[in-house]
């Protein structure tokens, strides 16, 4: 295998981790699904002994998902939070966390509501200022920075490298969120960040038909901490997910290509049009991290967030409720294209003038571009706009 794992992305993609079915020759991995494994004696096993362990469908999308964020590791939980949960129980109360003030809603609630209580500190700032983190950082006492981005819904770019070089000064170890960009279009881990979370709900398994999670690691301390909240808090993903995951990261690169294609030809038509005020995507020259986003992403995303010149909610939902090919719902990465609202669905949890303070607003639409003819997804949205 090793003249496979050293190939491109998108031959990884489809072969890492992987080898046909040593006794069927089975060219797909098989769905192991089995709790426990039998042994020839007392220790005596082929690998495995049992399932919340160990599970070599599992292993194998280890093997992939290692392999396409450059990692040494790769450990997959049930969902993205489960591997949050497990990152954050590697500290102990009274560490220090500073991330942002835009994060994912779930992460949000994570950190305030599960960890807060049990004695980790977090600071939200704007990561997009280097001075706000500066100021946030506690020497001695911050362990660990938790980065987006770009971020949700705002679509703010935070600049990897210098953060990671604040944070090494400090012997603060970095965690980037690559979710909305994928391993094809972000690598954090070479640009210096120690930890690279995935919702695998997203574009890693592309299909809108799991929940799983990934961490992504070449720290051989945080890999060992990682298997063993895995298996001291039973958070594993089964083997038909996992299963269905290696069936989507074979396709990541091809998806992600349209991904940003398709966003990139919406993103045009939306900041032409006369009812759309502002258009967040990082592809456009006009947006405020593009020279970051250029830096660091070799394409920008399939992830576009809008709002309109009549900042109202009710004008958001006349547009939301008369799409057709746009689905309204949470979630985002799969291969059709969803829209929906920020304020009332997905970050509903941010009180009202949380969300004024960082620009959220209620008009604000967020959709994640599919993989459909890009001419059918504008004249949706044309259509759909004609009712504001
Ligand atoms: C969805 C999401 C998560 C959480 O993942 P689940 O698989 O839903 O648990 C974390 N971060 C980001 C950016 C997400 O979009």
């Amino acid at each position: 295998m090793s003249s496979r794992e050293s190939a491109g992305f998108g031959t990884r993609a489809i072969h890492a981790g992987q080898v046909p079915d040593p006794s069927t020759g089975a060219i797909m991995t098989p769905i192991y699904q089995t709790s426990t494994y039998a042994q020839s004696a007392p220790g005596q096993h082929k690998g495995h002994e049992y399932s919340r362990v160990t599970n070599p469908t599992r292993a194998a999308l280890e093997g992939n998902l290692a392999s396409l964020e450059g990692a040494e590791h790769a450990v997959c939980f049930a969902s993205g939070v489960a591997g949050i949960d497990a990152i954050l129980k590697g500290l102990r109360p009274g560490d220090h966390i500073v991330t942002t003030d835009d994060l994912y809603g779930g992460t949000f609630r994570l950190f305030r509501q599960v960890f807060e209580p049990f004695g980790l500190r977090f600071s939200f700032v704007d990561m997009t200022d280097l001075a706000a983190v500066d100021e946030a950082i506690q020497p001695g006492a911050t362990k660990l920075m938790w980065i987006e981005t770009p971020t949700n819904p705002l679509m703010r770019l935070c600049d990897i490298e210098a953060l990671v070089d604040r944070a090494n000064a400090d012997g603060i170890d970095v965690a980037v969120d690559n979710t909305f960009a994928s391993p094809y279009l972000q690598q954090p881990l070479a640009l210096g960040a120690d930890l690279v979370l995935h919702s695998a709900t997203k574009y890693l398994g592309g299909h809108s038909d799991l929940i799983g999670g990934v961490v992504c690691t070449s720290d051989d301390d945080w890999h060992e901490n990682l298997r063993f909240q895995l298996k001291s808090s039973g958070a594993v993903p089964g083997p038909m997910d996992s299963f269905l995951t290696l069936r989507g990261t074979k396709t990541l690169h091809l998806r992600m290509q349209r991904h940003c294609e398709n966003a990139r030809a919406v993103a045009a038509f939306l900041d032409d049009h006369p009812k759309v005020a502002d258009v967040l995507y990082p592809g456009l020259p006009s947006h405020p991290g593009h020279e970051i986003a250029k830096k660091q992403m070799s394409d920008f995303g399939g992830m576009i967030s809008f709002s309109l010149v009549d900042d109202a909610l009710d004008k958001a939902v006349e547009v939301m409720t008369h799409t057709n090919i746009f689905t309204l719902a949470e979630s985002l990465g799969g291969v059709e294209s969803l829209i929906e609202h920020p304020a009332s669905m997905t970050h509903a949890s941010i009180p009202a003038e949380e969300r004024q303070r960082i620009g959220l607003h209620d008009s604000l639409i967020r959709l994640s571009v599919g993989v459909e003819e890009e001419e059918d997804l504008i004249a949706d949205l044309d259509g759909a706009l004609q009712h504001v």
